[in-house]
């Protein structure tokens, strides 16, 4: 007899025996996709393993449906890599390679919705029926179309489901989230209308006597006669030197119109930059170092502050590769970042150029998937977030993870609770093949291991060409309270910055932290605060919309008028976040076009390009916003950066504070001033002689690292401690305090190391399950490997015992 081994993409942690005939067991190879049914009547994808004829014991082996895959569409490395991260990460195996997949290649005999998690959802917006299937997805984390029928008691529900996903509340299982939208590149053409000679004529008598509009309109047909190619609005504003107005005026005059290219999907038409990329020469020199240190080791970091270049190293490094016809992958913490970094290397690398990220659509996804398989020159460089680590290279050069410490490299849900750039060095091994990591500010672990020369080490002190390090000054808060010199969140030092700023035509970034600062209403009577019903937090106050919403959740309500506890009409609003600081904003400067980037803003459709497109083109002049500005964007003209409030970030409780917030501040500062003109910070703070605010103003990060290193050994963390974080969720209060209780307690019984809680978390109930946490602190002379394998034995012996059968269970390796 004949058998094939397969993962499922179910969450189970076992291979399962499928029965093949002799004719299948010769056809059939590792890594091809076969329809097999399992349960009573599913059918799901699997993928071969491996094929052997021990026929199981435990239960006899079903039949395969169908082989699905002439070749194999995953390699032999890959497989190996997913159960290395099953393994590793503990979680099952089916979990990874459901990951690891794009949906359409995953089919399955019944469709399945879930609710889109990321997306927050005003309920109050929701018909009552849509309502119904979101209330449903509050209590399952997904549903069947059948289960949607006989909720809604109709037949008809794809109307519905359709309109949900739109609003991206809803994701077929099977179909991807499209709320990624890849930045659109605006072009220009003339209306149709003036297409014609007679047109031409009528366009110029328009134009008699608009002098600049006309010269536009001829500078575009030169443009148009030396291009051949579409002209974007950019273009024309740079080489006409007028403004985007006057360009927005023609457009509003019918005299152009404009269009939308997906910039990342086209494929590239122009040419290939002429003139060589020059390095500078203390770029030359890194890069040298570099190579000279790839010939020893397998992994670099590259510490190059912020504007030093690290970009163009990545690209001479790049081109040793693809001179011997190998593959590179290019991680980037933020999928918005990569139309930016996509547009610099297409200059260099061309058509070679492939970007692949989850929030492709299937169709895009594929093919890149196969581009990739079949190494195929126009995928010789991919481009992306977390999930293109998964895809099938075949000859892998080299890896580049850059802005290696950014905290979005770890994925928390689902599992895998994988971390990139962890996978990424282990995926890197299998392919002999070298990673460098780039920052400006390293990740502790990663420059712990570049100090102790696991990693090879190269530093770039200076930015390139002439940019300075911006200046950086300290304004003491408590001072200036006591002084009364604040109007607002704003010290006097901050607003006349922003007005010298403004007055040269420069721009300004303001920095405001997201966290603890949700503004919320308060009762002046009895101090009442509104909070969320289904979980432990206050509701926050959105004065746009005039609600109150809850950010775990999305609960949210209109904004009461009196107070739900003592009826008292005496409410006040508490705390700021970016909202605030806009509109003082305003009134500090009345003239300033103003704009905002945090969740809210940038949640909508093209929302985060947009803001970054019409701040390039100088058409906001102060840009207030939270961590998403930390995240490596060019800016050339903004010479001033304000940090409104160090402290928030100082004190969250969590063991990474400074030096996270060390790494916020010192990439915020970054970027201040990155072409010719010096910039400037101002850091607002009641603390300016803590020490992390000082290693921020001298640009101090080994200072930095010393000190977080030196607290790390003395309270048992990271990189001298592995940090397990084991997370227990239930509905019922008591079963999960006597659960977490009991686990807790064979834990520390079973294991020779801390394990400490179980605790609550600082918000301890979301959607109405109440959590506690356990976390175990592996020291570093234990064996990681059977510590593990006791772990999940005692997770394993608690999820068999009845009463806590329904509480649920995640493990999360190396959490931080
Ligand atoms: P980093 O990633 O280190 O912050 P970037 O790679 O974004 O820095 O470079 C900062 C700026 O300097 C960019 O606008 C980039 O185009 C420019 N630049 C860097 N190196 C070169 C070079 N060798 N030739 C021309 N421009 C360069
Ligand atoms: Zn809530
Ligand atoms: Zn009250």
């Amino acid at each position: 007899m004949f058998f094939v081994e397969v993962i499922l993409p179910l969450a189970l942690a076992k291979t399962f025996t499928y029965q093949v005939s002799e004719s299948e067991f010769l056809f059939i190879k590792k890594g091809m996709r076969l329809a097999v049914p399992f349960g009573k009547s599913k059918i799901y994808t699997a993928i071969a393993v491996e094929l052997h004829q021990n026929e199981p014991v435990l239960y006899q082996a079903k039949e395969i449906h169908q082989i699905l895959d002439h070749e194999p569409i995953v390699t032999p490395i890959q497989i190996e890599h997913w159960f290395w991260m099953a393994n590793y990460y503990m979680c099952s195996i089916g979990d990874v390679y459901k990951n690891a997949m794009p949906n359409a290649l995953l089919l399955e005999s019944e469709t399945v919705v879930t609710a889109q998690l990321s997306t927050f959802v005003n309920e109050i917006e929701l018909s009552d029926q849509e309502y119904l299937v979101y209330q449903a997805l509050q209590q399952q984390s997904s549903l069947k179309i059948e289960d949607i029928i006989a909720i809604l008691n109709k037949k008809n529900v794809f109307p519905i489901i359709h309109k949900m996903i739109d609003k991206n509340i809803l994701v077929l299982q099977e179909e991807i989230s499209e709320s990624y939208k890849p930045k659109l590149v605006r072009y220009i053409r003339l209306h149709p209308q003036y297409n014609s000679q007679e047109g031409l004529t009528l366009l110029l008598e328009l134009l008699k006597n608009a002098t600049k509009q006309k010269e536009i309109v001829l500078h575009y047909f030169q443009l148009n006669a030396i291009e051949k190619k579409p002209i974007s609005v950019k273009k024309l504003v740079e080489s006409a030197k007028v403004t985007a107005a006057t360009v927005k005026a023609l457009v509003d005059k019918e005299v152009f119109e404009e269009y939308y290219v997906q910039q990342d999907r086209v494929t590239y038409s122009g040419d290939v930059a002429s003139k060589e990329l020059q390095l500078s020469a203390s770029q030359q020199a890194a890069f040298d170092a570099l190579q000279n240190q790839f010939s020893q080791k397998n992994v670099c970091l590259l510490h190059g502050v912020t504007a030093s270049g690290k970009t163009e190293i990545y690209i001479k490094w790049i081109e040793t590769f693809l001179e011997k016809g190998m593959q590179v992958l290019y991680l980037l913490p933020e999928i918005a970042l990569t139309t930016q970094l996509v547009g610099r290397l297409r200059l260099h690398f061309g058509d070679k150029v492939a970007v692949f990220h989850s929030k492709y659509n299937n169709n895009e996804r594929v093919e890149v998937w196969q581009q990739v398989l079949n190494n195929s020159e126009k995928a010789q460089i991919v481009i992306g977030a977390r999930s293109a680590l998964f895809l099938p290279f075949q000859q892998l050069g080299g890896i580049i993870i850059d802005e290696e410490h950014e905290q979005t490299f770890k994925q928390t849900d689902p599992a895998p609770r994988f971390h990139t750039r962890d996978a990424a060095i282990v995926l890197a091994n299998f392919h002999k093949s070298k990673v460098l990591l780039g920052s400006a500010t390293p990740s502790l672990e990663t420059y712990y291991n570049a100090q102790t020369a696991k990693f090879g080490l190269v530093i770039l002190n200076e930015r390139f060409g002439y940019a300075k390090m911006p200046v950086i000054m300290l304004v003491d808060l408590k001072d200036n309270y006591f002084r009364k010199q604040m109007k607002g969140h704003f010290s006097g030092a901050l607003i006349q910055e922003i007005s010298a700023t403004l007055s040269l035509g420069e721009q300004v970034i303001l920095f405001q932290n997201r966290r603890g600062f949700s503004p919320v209403v308060e009762c002046m009577t009895c101090g009442h605060i509104p909070q969320c019903p289904q979980c432990d937090v206050s509701l926050t106050y959105h004065k746009y919309k005039s609600q109150l919403r809850c950010h775990y959740c999305g609960f949210a309500i209109g904004k009461p008028t009196n107070c739900h506890s003592c009826s008292s009409i005496d409410l006040t609003t508490k705390g700021f976040g970016t909202e605030q600081i806009e509109l003082e904003l305003l009134s500090l400067f009345p003239s300033a076009k103003i704009g905002r980037m945090d969740q809210d803003t940038t949640r909508g459709k093209y929302g985060f390009e947009k803001i970054i497109d019409s701040f390039k083109n100088q058409e906001i002049d102060i840009l207030v916003g939270t961590q998403m500005l930390a995240k490596g964007l060019d800016f050339d003209k903004v010479s001033l950066v304000g940090i409104m409030n160090a402290d928030t970030m100082l004190y969250h409780p969590d063991f990474r504070a400074f030096e996270r917030s060390f790494q916020m501040m010192t990439q915020v500062a970054g970027r201040a001033g990155r072409a010719e003109k010096q910039g400037k910070v101002i850091i607002q703070t009641y603390n300016p002689l803590h020490n992390t605010i000082q290693q921020v103003t001298r640009n101090d990060y080994e200072g930095m690292y010393k000190e977080q290193l030196y607290d790390r050994q003395i309270y048992k963390y990271p990189p001298y401690y592995r940090l397990i974080k084991i997370t227990l969720k239930h509905r019922d209060f008591d079963k999960l305090k006597e659960g977490a209780l009991w686990l807790y307690q064979v834990m520390s019984q079973s294991l020779d190391m801390p394990v400490l809680g179980p605790e609550e978390p600082a918000i301890n109930r979301i959607r109405n399950e109440y959590i506690r946490t356990i976390m175990i602190k592996i020291p570093q002379n234990k064996p990681i490997g059977s510590t593990k394998k006791t772990i999940q034995k005692i997770v394993n012996s608690f999820e068999a015992v009845v009463q806590f059968r329904t509480i649920r269970v995640g493990v999360n390796v190396d959490f931080y």
